[in-house]
């Protein structure tokens, strides 16, 4: 097969010219003395590990994908067992040493930033999804161990050489940096998937000084790794305003948790693996049902700090569920578009009937857009943790540009904040789309099994449920816009006004075009934050007017006051990806002409598509809302009050 990154010039275009890599070298080096001698040098590096992964998964992954769906995982003795084929891909990535591609060097790594692991998941999805997920829980829990070392202050440096000292975690690191061991991220619950305040899975500290966790996490990727990183209740948090100890989730900590030992006798397990799941698709990951009972754990950072620790990780695996799903969007493409060449249909190919042209137009048309997203958050992130890791490095002795860094850290934040789930949401549900298109447009045979698109149907298929619902990342993005505008309204309306100005006067026709997508979104989040307000407003009717500007500036009840927004959550959030995705791609053409038509096809699409969405949030939703409301007893009582 051919090499999964020489032949995707879109992604050759990111590595090859546009990635910022003289600034993602630089803090990837730090200014180290073991590291590369110029940009160029470490870059060709990189591009060797890139095409090695390309290969890799097109000639050990890519052609076995059928079998590893059939063949599966099965439980056995209360162990998970790979089949033969799924164990040799396994051991020739262990031989490869890939699972070591972004950890420092000082711990036995190759010290790549982690944009290059990004795209090399790309690559792994294409061929399989499934055996990329299960990669994934190898280096990206190596990777939070460290990290999370790092943010609770238990890692030290040498500073003169810029480098890490020592660090908690070492020995687990280096395990699953060999491929002996992995890891997993144990979060869900029987009764608590999106909504975590419900979670009840308890830790509780021991007399002897040891954390143990007790309870059942269900629907765990890789469940039966080594290194589990569980969520977890603890009495001892410092309570929410309002809450009893241990509630809300501000009652989380999070824990490390051994799940076995081996030693001579055989494997110890501290944490039982209950069952593994019969899935619909990616059948090469197991999904575990886990049970603690006073399993020995270790605390991560402080008591109540579980969700933010849990916040950093799910913005990492965000981002790679961006990059899995743009590895089926890429794959189904490619399926639909290799079938609809060879197929005759009335006297030609099928790809030259004007129906099938335009589908296969759209996808390639939104792999572009998703990729630049996707490369938007990653770069965003990456600049992020660098930054923070760099000023922890230095310390605070001589450290002069820390203003600076810190502006830089909250510039990153923010856009990646905004970016992340406009990238989750549309990879996976384009995903979703993309793969039933590779099966419509093969027709019968796309129905049936050889052919492997249905496969990809079925794999698609969990994208938009895992780590955190669409629902969810529309519900986040929503709330972050109109949370900013109330927070700052005269920031929005010059932002509004500089949009509108572009929209008529911009040289470029095509900038115009693209502001024109900026203001269809100030109108919807306006429109959104007038209603919001409205309801906010009138239940301030007949209190004095002096207390209504701190009213709406705070004390806001997500439930009651955003029912409206959040209705139309995510069709503002299909609206807030085209903008985004059209501004990068914009930024591009201008460093590289040659990308126009890239953006031309997106705004083609783009622009009809926000029209229509606009119009759904101007015009619709009262009547639902007014059925919701007539059906919520409480609801009913405020409105009587
Ligand atoms: C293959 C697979 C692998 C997984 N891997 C892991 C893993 O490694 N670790 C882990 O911890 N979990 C894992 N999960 C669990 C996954 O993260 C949850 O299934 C997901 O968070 C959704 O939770 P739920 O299933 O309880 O659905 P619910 O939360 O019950 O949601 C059901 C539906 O209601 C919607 N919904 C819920 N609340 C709202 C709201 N407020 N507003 C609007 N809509 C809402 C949701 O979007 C969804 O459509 C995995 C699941 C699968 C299927």
């Amino acid at each position: 097969m051919a090499n999964f990154f020489l032949d995707n010039d879109d992604l050759r275009f990111y590595l090859e010219r546009a990635l910022p890599w003289d600034t993602l070298v630089a803090m990837t080096e730090m200014g180290r003395d073991d590291g590369y001698a110029s940009v160029d040098e470490a870059v060709a590096a990189y591009r060797d590990v890139v095409e090695l992964v390309g290969e890799l998964v097109a000639d050990e992954i890519a052609p076995h994908a059928l079998r590893l769906d059939h063949e599966g995982v099965r439980l056995e003795n209360g162990e998970v067992v790979f089949p033969k084929t799924l164990a040799r891909i396994f051991d020739k990535l262990r031989e490869v040493e890939l699972h070591r591609m972004c950890l420092p060097r000082e711990l036995g790594g190759m010290n790549c930033p982690f944009v290059l692991y990004m795209i090399a998941c790309e690559m792994f999805a294409r061929a399989d999804a499934s055996v990329m997920t299960h990669y994934g829980f190898h280096l990206g829990i190596a990777m939070a161990l460290l990290l999370f070392s790092v943010r609770e202050g238990s890692t030290t440096f040498d500073r003169d050489a810029r480098r890490i000292a020592s660090t908690r975690w070492a020995d687990a690191i280096e395990e699953i940096a060999s491929g002996a061991a992995w890891g997993s991220m144990d979060i869900t619950e029987p009764d608590a998937g999106s909504d975590m305040a419900a979670l009840r899975t308890r830790a509780e500290l021991g007399a002897d000084g040891v954390w143990r966790v007790t309870g059942q996490k269900i629907f765990i990727t890789s469940g039966h790794g080594k290194y589990h990183f569980v969520i977890a209740r603890t009495d001892g948090a410092v309570p929410r305003q309002g809450m009893a100890p241990g509630e809300g989730l501000g009652g989380l900590s999070m824990f490390l948790v051994k799940a076995y030992d081996d030693g001579p006798g055989g494997r110890v397990r501290h944490a039982q693996i209950a069952g593994v799941e019969e899935k619909m698709g990616h059948h090469a990951s197991a999904t575990a049902t886990i049970v603690f009972e006073d399993t020995p754990a270790e605390l991560v950072g402080e008591v109540g700090e579980g969700f933010k620790y849990m916040l950093t990780m799910m913005n990492n695996a965000r981002i790679g569920v961006g990059f899995e799903a743009l590895g089926v969007c890429e794959a189904s493409y490619r399926a639909a578009k290799a079938y609809a060449a060879e197929r005759w249909s009335m006297g030609k190919p099928i790809a030259r009937h004007e129906l099938i042209a335009d589908m296969l137009d759209e996808m390639k048309t939104d792999i572009a857009g998703i990729r630049a997203l996707a490369m938007e958050a990653c770069v965003g992130e990456e600049l992020t943790q660098k930054l923070e890791l760099e000023a922890m490095v230095l310390g605070a002795e001589g450290d002069v540009d820390a203003k600076r860094r810190e502006r830089e850290i909250a510039r990153h934040k923010r856009r990646t904040r905004a970016v992340t789930p406009l990238l989750k949401y549309l990879a996976a549900e384009k995903a979703v789309e993309m793969a039933r298109r590779a099966v419509q447009i093969h027709g019968g045979v796309g129905y049936i099994r050889e052919t492997g698109v249905e496969k990809l149907y079925r794999d698609a298929a969990v994208m938009p449920i895992y780590e955190g619902t669409s629902q969810i990342q529309a519900l986040m993005a929503m709330k972050d816009r109109l949370s900013a505008v109330i927070k700052a309204p005269q920031a929005f309306v010059r932002k509004a006004a500089q949009a509108r100005f572009r929209a008529m006067s911009a040289r470029d026709p095509l900038e115009r075009r693209v502001a024109r997508l900026t203001v269809a979104c100030h109108q919807a989040v306006q429109h959104l934050v007038a209603k919001t307000a409205s309801e906010k407003l009138s239940g301030l009717r007949g209190r004095p007017l002096g207390t209504w500007l701190g009213e709406l500036k705070g004390g806001w009840d997500p439930k009651r006051d955003f029912a409206y927004a959040m209705l139309h959550a995510e069709r503002l959030t299909q609206m807030l990806a085209d903008e985004a995705i059209a501004k990068a791609l914009l930024r591009q053409q201008a460093r590289f002409p040659e990308r126009r038509p890239v953006l031309v096809a997106h705004v083609e699409r783009a622009e009809p598509r926000v029209r229509f969405l606009l119009d759904r949030i101007l015009t619709t939703g009262e009547r639902l809302l007014g059925d919701l409301a007539a059906a919520d007893p409480e609801a009913s009582e405020r409105e009587a009050g």
